[in-house]
């Protein structure tokens, strides 16, 4: 069924399985190249492979099934997520689409009503071509999910935190019950990375990643990965990534890798700017609310703090003078860029209500609590002072 999957220990000798996490980040399959020694491991494009005779495969025979490059990339996310075996696949819808598209037609799945724009639009896609059975609930209102996991989901997806409100989900609490109603559970991990959080070793079954963000870092590759905790699962993904064509390019593994060797330290400098900057938001009189799980007056602080190594470098925050003061804000804010995605090494400022959650449309928008006045940061590398000067800037212009 699986195709033969090559021993990725032989490229990384010098890792062993109790390297601690920034060591797997930082240097997993360093000095693995057999053929030359190279330090840095080798990109390996090649689409198909020598047999060595007559029916005698190689590790690998075909790009689509498996490539050493990515194979690579998987194998460190695997180990940085704790679990069994990852695909990397071409982005992190594709990732998503893995998991759902590969349960039985018409299985049920529980998604937040307020996740990510582009994961919506999928689960509403497959919903109405009848493929998945689609229920939206608030993850943190627990009457709704008991009512929706009386269903029997197949699966649950979780986004914690979530995007753009940095709403907390207890992972641990929902993974118990989602566990007693027979479901799966999935967790989007691409805001916090397993350097901050792991939902493997908090009882769920997949996580799933948005490579694009803070794993590659530096804003220059769509990607994506599903890590699963169990081996057979983890084989069944690898399977039917094959079959559905979704695996991602040997390039792209190649520079997610690259990025991947800082991620400890880019999300630690990160966070903590991100705290300085909630904080001088919160102090400001244009500022109506700060939405960041480190402040203590977050409804999720307390969540949060137990199940994350850390808050994180994305949050957001509602202006006093309503769309009027966003779109002023927009046009006069320094440092920051005007742009969608997030987790980079830049920082970015995006307006959901216009940009990534405009295809929500206004109803749904209201009952996610994404008001007009909304605007979200991806805190980068620059240096402190000039974060504040810029955000200073926008906001002198809305008083
Ligand atoms: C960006 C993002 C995705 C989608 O990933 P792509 O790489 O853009 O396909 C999914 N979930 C979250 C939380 C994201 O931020």
């Amino acid at each position: 069924m699986t195709e033969r999957q090559p021993d990725l220990a032989d490229l990384d000798r010098a890792h062993p399985d109790h390297a601690r996490p920034e060591t797997v980040a930082s240097a997993y399959g360093v000095g693995g190249d057999v053929a030359f020694g190279a330090v840095a491991p080798p990109i390996y494009l090649s689409s198909t492979y020598t047999f060595a005779g007559y029916d005698a495969p190689r590790a690998y025979d075909y790009g689509r099934a498996g490539n050493p490059t990515r194979d690579l990339l998987a194998e460190a996310l695997a180990r940085l997520e704790g679990g069994a075996g990852a695909v990397v696949t071409s982005s992190g819808l594709a990732a998503i689409d893995l998991l759902i598209s590969g349960l039985p037609a018409g299985a049920g799945v529980l998604a937040p009503h307020d996740c990510y724009g582009g994961t919506l639009r999928l689960l509403k896609a497959r919903a109405e071509r009848g493929q998945i059975a689609l229920s939206l609930v608030d993850q943190g209102d627990s009457a709704a999910l008991a009512a929706v996991l009386e269903q029997r989901p197949a699966l649950v997806l979780v986004e914690t935190p979530s995007n753009p409100l940095m709403r907390v989900v207890d992972i641990a609490a929902l993974a118990a019950l989602a566990k007693a109603a027979g479901a799966q559970v999935a967790v989007d991990n691409t805001f916090l990375t397993p350097a901050m959080q792991r939902p493997l070793a908090l009882g769920a079954d997949y996580v799933i990643h948005s490579t694009t963000k803070y794993l590659n870092g530096h804003s220059d590759v769509i990607g994506g990965a599903v890590i699963a905790a169990d081996p057979a699962k983890a084989d069944q993904l690898r399977y039917w990534a094959n079959v559905v064509g979704s695996t991602g390019a040997p390039f792209d593994a190649w520079l997610t890798l690259r990025g991947l060797r800082t991620l400890f330290v880019r999300l630690d400098r990160q966070q903590m700017s991100a705290m300085v900057i909630a904080g001088h938001l919160a102090r400001h009189r244009a500022v109506a609310r700060v939405h960041y799980p480190g402040l203590a007056s977050h409804p999720g602080h307390a969540i949060a703090a137990r199940q994350q190594r850390g808050f994180g470098a994305m949050l957001s925050f509602e202006l006093a003078g309503g769309a009027q003061a966003a779109r002023r804000f927009v046009e006069s804010v320094g440092t920051f860029t005007l742009a969608e995605s997030l987790g980079g090494v830049e920082s970015l400022i995006a307006h959901p209500a216009t940009m990534t959650h405009a295809d929500m449309g206004e109803e749904a928008r209201a009952v996610a609590g994404i008001s007009d006045a909304l605007l979200r940061l991806s805190v980068g590398l620059e240096a402190e002072q000039d974060l504040i000067a810029g955000l200073d800037a926008g906001l002198a212009a809305c008083a």
